[in-house]
């Protein structure tokens, strides 16, 4: 039933568009994009200078986002306050969150905002039309007209605290920058762009700077969006089966007809160019200070990344120089004998003008120079001899393939085009050239026949005074740094307060805590209901046991093929699941038979534009563990002949003899490990808390959590000498006669017969020297239970925030129980966790989930300024749930919840994997119907007994990350995340 006022208004619009002067958009051009079998149309909407793009697709996916382009001019987070700010309440949904009303009401596959350095985007994503048109109204009213209502300020902004009389802040986004600044990549970056883009918005932190945040005041922030989020201003981008003037007549009615003025659209600034290469100093954080901890970075200032021959000629640059082991500034710096390239490497097209980063890290102080010198020297050899051209074309292609590839990473493949697409309409470039490169591919193709071309573009780099050279120098005491002046900054407040400050300050949070209180009536806001989605789960390509284990399909991905060969790897014991985790890590960064590293890696990029090799565990029924080890391949549906030999060539020709290669890379993994404490201690806790819980956490956390870290210890051990590097060599032999020992299945996909014809040949060609195929499995040691204790532990490692997680024991999807578990997870997120966690305690997100896969229950904070109160508030949570009476519009929403993840479309090479893992599992179609009816159907009263049986009645398992050990750690034992990774 069409539920929604909504989808009346939808056909109001057929009436207003017969209004002349409704008509507020003007079609400027359409673009056909065959690749994609698209078509591109630019509207503009000339009173006010609003522009609208759309891109007409097939897919099930309809994408929306409204851009505006938000220029700070200081640091103290304006941008990125009023995005959230935008989300809590607008004039025609006067409700206190209805972004996170809409989370729970809507079947959005997509929902989120974004603050980059010069723009902040809304975007949503939707397969439901009526759906579709409830959050374009939602978002619309957000954006233009919003409240920016004074306690909202303070909560997800920053305000004062008064706990005992001390002075303090807090806030949602506050929280968030200090768990960002613990990234040293972020302060990396900073210290680059603030100085090679000096004097423009890039030179500040649009993110805002935890000790800059408490300069900004509430009018500031009404004016900032004033003058920056206006119809002039804005960019709406829509992808789909939609039509256009739909969309545009619900854009016209909602905001054109009350804001038509125009004025001149903002463009972020241009750097101005050096008159010589400068130098500074970049101070970023360090656990330990260790002497080989600084870093030499170059940094570039190029054209204007909008500029498609900027773009490209940046981009055949990464290839040429950084593309695979080969290039020769890679191959420079992995084989300097000592550090290692840096994470920022290559080109960059997130400011308005294109850079291009070099940089080692990992050095000694005295070896910066070295580092400085070696990257010159190459690039200057490289200036006289060029690179190959099969490298340059090997590039072309991989832009090819990236432009007609179908799959997605953390967002819908439609909504990233358009992400991508965004700036270069912002920056007054051409955006048809953001959607379809087949020209300028073409004209690049004859650029690079001439050997000359690649030569001056690297000349152009030596020559150009717009050169940064930084040294970085790690810095143990940023965090205690930091936390002093801010200690100092309060100091200073606190003195200067006056008894009525103190007061207001005390009225400020008495009101805030009755306004997060405040039970709005949401029934203002648009939703789906249960009896709005099919019963029937989403259909998958179905899988049936084949005699050879070959499974071919037929799926819509533009003319790009894929292969992946599967073995069943279960058997390996345990003891061996970290040497089976360092295999699929190391396999593709060494050689082949023939072939040493470099060759190789150069010889499969210009077969193949994607290769790798993964571990995917999964947990049956009865609770035993499986694990596939999968080497995959895609490419364009020319080069079926390049997946088989590639595939062909890892598999049967390995080897592990570089001994030299294989300690870099041992050291390279065991550093850039310590190195990512701090930013991966949420990753951490969470492997931590649920490994006790379920085989498959067990697994994960042996390869990839806090047990890890103590190969990583014996790992860098053994890189120390010539003796440990070889023992490695033969455990990764031994690894590799295991795996191939069994015959494994393999899946193929592609455009039209293409997945059959690949299958063909790879039956044909692949050696078939296994005996037991992947579908028969002897039970391994990996699938004996042991009963293990539940954790007690505060992981640490220095930083200014914390990640607390709470988790306990429960049945899998497969059990009656599953549906009202994974309701009870909504509902625990919606009604309690959401208020008490993030509204009230100030972290980022607080939020529960159950993991069917592995029969576990999770609460979990992130960004968290709390630790025991947190615990605290996870088992008052309990008793909440228990003892609240929720309406039916409560209940439903989190139903609503669960399904839009089920629902969530997947790309259709992902959708064949999906399908072989459901049938590795025995996950039938009979077992998820019966999984969406307890869903579907769940009551109030299923919820409380599984809460009580499984949750009140069990036994929880506590795992925290925290950034420092002075504070309350509610009976948690310390656990040192360096000391155990050996640092
Ligand atoms: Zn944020």
């Amino acid at each position: 039933m069409p539920s929604s006022n909504v989808f009346m208004a939808y056909h109001d619009h057929c009436h207003i568009l017969k209004e002349p002067y409704m008509s507020h958009f003007e079609h400027l051009r359409s673009h056909a994009i065959p690749a994609l079998q698209a078509t591109m149309e630019e509207y503009v909407a000339p009173a006010s200078g609003a522009r609208h793009i759309h891109l007409t697709t097939t897919g099930a996916d309809m994408a929306f986002l409204v851009g505006f382009p938000t220029v700070p001019d200081a640091s103290d987070g304006r941008a990125h306050i009023l995005e959230h700010l935008a989300l809590c309440g607008s004039q025609r949904y006067p409700v206190r969150d209805p972004f996170f009303a809409m989370l729970r009401r809507s079947t959005a596959t997509f929902m989120n905002a974004f603050t980059y350095a010069d723009r902040t985007v809304y975007p949503f994503v939707s397969t439901d039309e009526n759906d579709f048109y409830n959050l374009l109204d939602v978002y619309l009213d957000a954006a233009f007209f919003p409240k920016l209502d004074y306690l909202n300020f303070l909560q997800e902004g920053w305000r004062y605290t008064l706990t005992d009389g001390v002075l303090g802040y807090q806030g949602v986004v506050f929280n968030e920058m200090k768990g960002a600044f613990a990234d040293p990549g972020h302060a990396l970056y900073k210290g680059l762009t603030s100085t090679i883009l000096s004097g423009t918005t890039y030179e500040v932190d649009s993110g805002g700077d935890p000790l800059a945040i408490p300069e900004l005041t509430h009018q500031m922030l009404k004016d900032f969006h004033a003058s920056h989020y206006h119809p002039s201003q804005a960019v709406f981008m829509t992808a789909g089966p939609l039509p256009a003037a739909a969309v545009q007549a619900r854009i016209a009615e909602r905001v054109l007809a009350r804001q038509i003025d125009a004025s001149t659209r903002r463009v972020p600034q241009l750097a101005s160019a050096f008159a010589a290469p400068q130098r500074n100093t970049v101070r970023i954080p360090s656990q330990q200070g260790r002497d080989n901890e600084f870093g030499l970075q170059m940094t570039w200032l190029m054209g204007e990344s909008a500029i498609p021959k900027v773009a490209f000629e940046a981009s055949l640059l990464s290839a040429g120089l950084l593309g695979d082991a080969a290039a020769p500034l890679m191959k420079a710096m992995e084989t300097a004998g000592y550090g290692r390239p840096s994470g920022f490497n290559g080109h960059d097209d997130s400011a308005r003008q294109m850079l291009f980063h070099v940089g080692m890290e990992g050095l000694t102080e005295a070896q910066a120079p070295l580092a400085e010198a070696l990257i010159w020297s190459t690039l200057e050899q490289v200036a006289e001899q060029g690179v190959e051209h099969a490298t340059l074309q090997a590039a072309l292609r991989d832009l090819k393939y990236q432009q007609r590839n179908t799959r997605s990473g953390s967002m819908p493949n439609v909504l990233e085009r358009l992400l991508v697409a965004l700036p270069v309409a912002m920056r007054d470039g051409d955006v048809v050239t953001a959607f379809d490169s087949d020209a300028i591919l073409q004209a690049m193709e004859s650029d690079i026949a001439d050997p000359a071309y690649f030569k001056s573009l690297v000349r152009n780099l030596l020559s150009s005074p717009g050169r940064l050279v930084s040294t970085i120098v790690p810095d143990a005491a940023y965090f205690s740094d930091r936390d002093a002046v801010e200690s100092a900054r309060l100091a200073q407040a606190s003195a200067r307060l006056t008894d009525a400050d103190r007061a207001r300050i005390a009225a400020d949070t008495v009101a805030l805590e009755a306004h997060q209180k405040t039970a709005f009536d949401t029934q203002v806001l648009p939703r789906i209901r249960p009896g709005d989605v099919s019963t029937q789960p989403r259909a998958l390509p179905a899988f049936a046991p084949a005699a050879d284990d070959i499974h071919a399909f037929s799926i819509g991905s533009n003319g790009i093929s894929s292969a992946s060969i599967v073995y069943d790897v279960s058997a390996i014991p345990a003891a061996d699941w970290p040497w089976l985790a360092l295999y699929t890590q190391l396999r593709d960064d060494l050689g082949l038979e023939g072939q040493d590293y470099a060759e190789a890696g150069a010889w499969r990029q210009r077969m193949v534009p994607s290769f790798g090799f993964d571990l995917q565990p999964f947990q049956m029924p009865d609770g035993a563990l499986r694990i596939d080890l999968t080497v995959s391949a895609n490419a364009l549906r020319e080069e079926h002949a390049n997946i088989v030999a590639v595939l062909d060539a890892y598999m049967a020709r390995p080897r592990f003899d570089e001994a030299v290669r294989l300690r870099y890379l041992l050291e390279r993994k065991v550093e850039n490990t310590l190195d990512d404490l701090a930013q991966a201690g949420s990753h951490y806790a969470s492997m931590a808390v649920s490994a006790p819980l379920a085989q498959v956490r067990r697994f994960q956390d042996a390869i990839a959590g806090p047990t890890a870290l103590a190969f990583n210890a014996r790992l860098k051990t053994l890189a120390a000498t010539p003796e440990g590097v070889a023992q490695v060599a033969a455990e990764l032999a031994r690894i590799h006669a295991a795996i191939v020992a069994r015959r494994p299945s393999i899946l193929c996909a592609g455009s039209g017969d293409d997945g059959h014809d690949l299958a063909r040949l790879l039956a044909a060609a692949w050696p078939t020297s296994g005996t037991t195929t992947g579908a028969a499995v002897a039970p391994g040691a990996s699938s004996e239970a042991a009963p293990q204790a539940p954790a007690n532990v505060a992981l640490h490692a220095a930083g200014q925030v914390n990640h607390c997680n709470i988790a306990w024991a429960v049945p899998m999807s497969h059990d009656d129980d599953a549906g009202a578990l994974s309701v009870a997870a909504e509902l625990f997120t919606n009604q309690v966790l959401h208020t008490a966690l993030r509204e009230a305690g100030g972290a980022y997100g607080g939020s529960a989930s159950y993991a069917g896969d592995s029969g576990v229950f999770l609460m979990a904070s992130f960004r968290d300024p709390r630790l025991a109160a947190t615990y605290r508030d996870f088992d008052a949570a309990v008793d909440t749930i228990l003892a609240s009476d929720y309406s039916d519009e409560q209940v439903e929403e989190a139903i609503i919840g669960v399904i839009k993840k089920l629902d969530k479309p997947e790309a259709p090479w992902d959708a064949v994997r999906l399908g072989w893992r459901m049938f590795r599992r025995g996950t039938d179609m009979a077992t998820r119907e019966r999984f969406r009816q307890g869903v579907l159907g769940c009551t109030q009263a299923q919820v409380k007994a599984v809460v009580q049986k499984y949750l009140k009645n069990g036994t929880a398992s506590r795992a925290a990350f925290a950034g420092n050990t002075e504070q309350d750690l509610g009976g948690l034992a310390v656990l040192d995340l360096s000391v155990l990774a050996g640092a």
